[in-house]
């Protein structure tokens, strides 16, 4: 698996932790996290870095508008110690 496709998985991974505990009531992704998950997978597509990305929150050419960027951030920080605490093998095999 290249790094692009990981970042993807590990962001759509973030993002429904983050919708589950704050917005979801059916288990499903809310409208917002959908549009934040779309338009963060044409960014990673994007990247100028290709295959040789960092971790993008690592990166030093941030690709994000500043909204979609606030959001990202606060799925980062709420998933994030939720991600290492509950999944830590996971977490080690992706090495985001
Ligand atoms: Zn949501």
């Amino acid at each position: 698996m290249g790094r692009i496709e990981k970042d993807k998985r590990m962001l759509l991974w973030m993002v429904h932790l983050y919708c589950d505990y704050n917005h979801s009531k059916d288990g499903k992704l809310c409208e917002g996290c959908s549009r934040l998950i779309h338009y963060s997978y044409q960014r990673i597509s994007k990247c100028s870095y290709g295959e040789k990305k960092t971790s993008c929150r690592r990166c030093k050419t941030p690709c994000y508008n500043p909204v979609m960027k606030r959001k990202i951030k606060a799925v980062m920080r709420f998933s994030g110690p939720r991600v290492l605490f509950h999944h830590p093998f996971r977490w080690m095999k992706n090495q985001f």
